[in-house]
């Protein structure tokens, strides 16, 4: 399907009494068909709880009407929405689910094209993706999607688990797993930045970047997810996915065509070139924090071991800070750092490409060497790029003075960027698998993290709570920098400014 053309699709959504659904894919969805993205659609809701269709649409209506300024046409927009209640074990379930999607796709003219959407809870993926083929529910003239959240497993292991059952009633091709990561607008922007500029690209190597620092924090606690949080930690959570997924799209090498099936192979390519670390070493490339308590904004806040459904003497990790190495010759000797946590100093998704000092510095500003040349791509909240520049400092002197060049999304394109579920739901109803994560992806990132957490598991002392809440990490991921002659670029003081 080309960019203009419009989808048609049933969409089933299981879990449509959810968080998930409610926060983002009702008003995602609202939104393209607010903008005429949608063509012929319909959506039926799935989940456990017992509700009439009218009150699905109502809590449909809701959900839009709390996240959107607008209810243009939102009645229009509920009629295409029905409910089936549903337990995703029973096979009558699914054939009266069954029943209903044929009467739709009728109604609505909808070619047979089929969307099953697994909003909950990752034990039901492989029963459900089993049972959809088995009841007939895959059997369609048109195309068949299944789009499945993340958790992909919690280690390698059970991730080949459930890929193979999944594989049962879906080829690779028409599996979407999500990392909501891909659908923000910066992230897409990496390789926009890197292969559309002239002026980046020829320096987008070892011989002129010094390292790399990729920071995703939080400022909230594990608040009520402490049951899920206890089995994953931020290495799962948020290493494992969206933190080498930003490292495979800023490593990888220029695909040949902007394909689905290029580009992966190029970010699958980076992610074999990770640098393997594994039992002691784990500890020269890894730090581990889990925060304690601590006073944000005025208010006493929990440690993390006081948490609601969390052991008082867990040793999950609520903090990741790694040096990730690529072997390979574009990126020998630089190191990607990356950072992420709960309850830190500031809420910030930021990359930082330092570029190598010149080789010879003939301006000093107040007896200072010169700044470094840094991007800095703004990936969330603000979204946008920053250039850290030397210029003459303004007057007689001819000392240098760091200048910023900011571009910001918002002052430029004069609205809000879309939700990166509105862009995914797009893609996937299109037939667009390059912003989902393929399966190599998945298995590798899985190898390399399991390492890791083997090699914590074996490590008894942990010496948690490290970190207080407020903070940005332990002392130990400023000395895993230290150690290289780096530091980590402090991410409150890189604010966008918009240039005009
Ligand atoms: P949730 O607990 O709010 O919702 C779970 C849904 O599953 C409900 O609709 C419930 O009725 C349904 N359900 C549970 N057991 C069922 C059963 N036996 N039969 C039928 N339906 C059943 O969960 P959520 O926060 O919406 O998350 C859903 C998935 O999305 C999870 O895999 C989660 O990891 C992932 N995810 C959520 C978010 C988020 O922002 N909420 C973000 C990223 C990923």
């Amino acid at each position: 399907m080309n960019q203009t053309e419009k989808p048609t699709a049933l969409i089933m959504i299981f879990g449509a009494t959810g968080d998930l659904a409610n926060r983002k894919l009702f008003p995602s969805l609202y939104q393209l068909y607010q903008k005429g993205n949608l063509d012929r659609f319909a959506v039926i809701g799935v989940a456990r709880r017992s509700l009439t269709d009218e009150q699905f649409k109502q809590n449909v209506k809701d959900s839009v009407l709390s996240a959107e300024n607008s209810s243009e046409n939102i009645d229009e927009f509920i009629s295409h929405f029905s409910y089936h209640s549903h337990d995703v074990t029973d096979s009558s379930s699914y054939t009266a689910l069954n029943q209903l999607a044929e009467e739709l796709d009728n109604r609505f003219k909808l070619n047979g094209n089929r969307i099953f959407y697994l909003a909950m809870a990752p034990e039901f993926f492989g029963t459900i993706a089993e049972h959809l083929k088995k009841d007939g529910l895959t059997n369609v003239k048109g195309f068949k999607r299944l789009v499945i959240e993340k958790p992909f497993g919690h280690d390698l292991e059970s991730a080949k688990k459930l890929n193979k059952q999944i594989r049962t009633a879906f080829s690779e091709n028409e599996i979407y797993r999500i990392d909501h990561y891909l659908g923000k607008e910066m992230v897409q922007n990496i390789e926009v930045i890197r292969f559309a500029n002239a002026m980046f690209e020829p320096l987008w190597n070892n011989r002129y970047i010094s390292n790399i620092q990729i920071t995703s924090s939080e400022v909230l606690g594990v608040e009520e997810r402490g049951r899920y949080y206890e089995k994953s930690g931020a290495l799962r959570d948020m290493v494992q996915n969206h933190m080498l997924q930003m490292v495979a799209l800023l490593a990888m090498e220029p695909p040949i065509r902007l394909t689905t099936d290029e580009i992966r192979s190029e970010k699958v390519r980076v992610l074999r070139s990770l640098r393997q670390v594994t039992g002691e070493d784990v500890g020269k490339y890894f730090v581990r924090g889990q925060y304690g308590e601590g006073v944000v904004n005025g208010e006493q806040l929990p440690a993390y071991r006081n948490e609601d459904m969390v052991d008082p003497e867990s040793t999950t990790e609520t903090f990741v800070a790694g040096k990730l190495m690529i072997d390979n010759f574009r990126w020998a000797g630089v190191p990607f750092y990356i950072r992420t946590g709960k309850r830190m100093l500031t809420k910030q998704t930021k990359i930082v490409i330092q570029f190598k000092d010149i080789p010879m510095n003939l301006y000093y500003q107040t007896e200072q060497t010169l700044a470094p040349n840094l991007l800095v791509i703004h990936i969330q909240p603000e979204e946008g790029i920053t250039l850290h520049l030397n210029a003459k400092k303004f007057g007689q002197s001819l000392d240098a003075t760091p200048v910023k060049m900011s571009f910001a999304n918002k002052g430029i394109n004069g609205m809000n960027t879309p939700e990166a579920y509105e862009l995914l739901l797009f893609d996937c109803m299109r037939g667009d698998a390059t912003n989902f994560t393929h399966w190599d992806e998945v298995a590798l990132s899985w190898s390399f993290v399991d390492n890791i957490s083997n090699a914590w598991r074996n490590m008894k002392e942990t010496s948690f709570p490290n970190y207080e809440s407020g903070k940005m990490g332990p002392q130990a991921a400023h000395e895993l920098l230290e150690k290289d002659g780096f530091h980590w670029w402090p991410v409150t003081t890189l604010d966008v400014e918009t240039c005009n």
